[in-house]
């Protein structure tokens, strides 16, 4: 389909035209639901390609009803990772106990999903890519909004006009800085930092997940098959976010081999991996807490607007809701009351969600000895105990049905 012909309606209307910036979750999602409700949408991603592979990624609850809408979650289904095993080791290498991972994240066994991030990224990309415009290797370089649509230069060179434009740019959202400055402002750091990279799977792991913990320190080796390469994670509690470490790749090394040097069971050879790797993803643990989501034509959706932290295990759930109530919320309405029912609708489920935890409270990584005992004797007796009840937080929110479809 040709820009001429995303630009205008069945009928040869001009059709709202929206610029979307990032290409991962939220964005995709968003773009589907856009170009339903009758948009000519844009998306641009500063990555060269979608990326692959990655990260074994939740979704669930209410976010299984978006994907559901969207006709891929036959394809997610048939992505799912159905990890059988989590298995909690104490910090001289002895396992303390092995449980069944829905016990301890919160979901439910035979409905809710875990798939590698490249799966569903890859998965809503297809279901809109024929329909909307996709700039990849490229981004905004400038916003200005004093006009009637929101003037936008891109760093490739070029410039267009939009109605509105979309931050789904993550975590450290520029779309964001642009609109209403620093991170600093939003940022939530909660006690913890990560570093995430694949090694070979030389430990003859199958589907399961294998956590060493000692106060204030965690590794894990994830195996989410039984041939593919392992994502291994070193988390740890450090008081301050390390600004120095997070633009410097060798800083992140020296900073995570120094805080693990001592550190008994798999880590030295991990410790080892992450030195060659490729691949090193390192961040503060944090969340992105907002007053207000959008200022004139421009407005965030997911991480950038709202990351609840991995901790959660629910940031794309979040984007995923986030961007279908985003959609809905603006088809037939104006920016102003789209951008302001979106807020009334969507934020009381993005709170409960972000209240899941707290700074250096984290269950799955205690940061004393006394926290760590408490843990372990839970885990211990976990089989013995009472499933929760009531709604949790993850499907706290019942899609409403927007306007037809354009
Ligand atoms: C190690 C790890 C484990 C996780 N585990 C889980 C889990 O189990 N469950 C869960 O639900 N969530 C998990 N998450 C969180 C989840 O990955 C995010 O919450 C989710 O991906 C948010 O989607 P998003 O589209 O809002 O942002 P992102 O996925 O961060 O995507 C942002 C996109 O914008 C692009 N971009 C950035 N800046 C620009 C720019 N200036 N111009 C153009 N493009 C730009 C990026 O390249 C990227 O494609 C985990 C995260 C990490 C790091």
């Amino acid at each position: 389909m040709t820009r001429t012909d995303l630009s205008r309606d069945g009928r040869g209307t001009p059709r709202r035209t929206v610029l979307i910036s990032g290409a991962s979750v939220a964005g995709p999602a968003l773009a589907y639901w856009l170009n339903r409700y009758g948009f000519a949408v844009t998306v641009v991603e500063k990555a060269g390609a979608l990326r692959g592979g990655g990260y074994p990624i939740d979704v669930r609850g209410t976010a299984l009803d978006v994907v559901r809408k969207m006709g891929i979650l036959p394809q997610l289904r048939d992505a799912h990772i159905d990890l059988r095993r989590l298995t909690f080791l104490a910090e001289d290498g002895t396992e303390v106990a092995s449980v069944h991972p829905h016990t301890v994240t919160g979901g439910v066994a035979a409905r809710d999903l875990e798939v590698r991030r490249g799966d569903l990224t890859g998965a809503l990309y297809t279901a809109v890519r024929d329909d909307v415009e996709f700039l990849f290797n490229d981004s905004v370089d400038t916003l200005d909004q004093s006009g009637h649509g929101v003037d936008v230069t891109f760093r490739g060179g070029g410039s267009r006009t939009f109605d509105l434009v979309i931050g789904a740019d993550g975590l450290h959202s520029r779309t964001r800085e642009f609109l209403f400055g620093p991170e600093e402002q939003f940022h939530r750091y909660l006690g913890y930092c990560f570093a995430g990279f694949t090694l070979r799977n030389t430990f003859g792991l199958s589907h399961e997940l294998m956590m060493w913990n000692a106060p204030g320190r965690a590794a894990a080796l994830y195996a989410v098959g039984d041939n593919d390469d392992v994502h291994g994670f070193l988390n740890f509690a450090l008081p301050q976010p390390p600004f120095d470490a997070f633009r410097n790749p060798e800083a992140q090394r020296e900073l995570v081999a120094s805080t693990f040097a001592d550190a008994g069971w798999e880590v030295p050879g991990m410790l080892a991996a992450l030195r060659d790797a490729d691949d090193l993803f390192f961040d503060g643990v944090s969340q992105i807490r907002m007053p207000r989501w959008s200022g004139g034509r421009v407005a965030l959706v997911g991480d950038a607007a709202y990351a609840p932290s991995f901790l959660t295990g629910q940031g794309s759930s979040l984007a995923l809701v986030g961007a279908y109530m985003l959609a809905g919320s603006l088809a037939g309405r104006d920016h102003t009351s789209g951008f302001a029912a979106y807020e009334h609708t969507t934020r009381e489920f993005v709170n409960l969600n972000q209240e899941l935890v707290g700074e250096g409270d984290a269950a799955l990584f205690p940061t004393t000895a006394r926290a760590l005992a408490q843990r372990n004797d839970m885990l211990r007796n976990l089989s013995a105990m009472p499933s929760a009840e009531g709604r949790p937080a993850h499907s706290a929110l019942t899609l409403p049905d927007f306007m037809p479809m354009a």
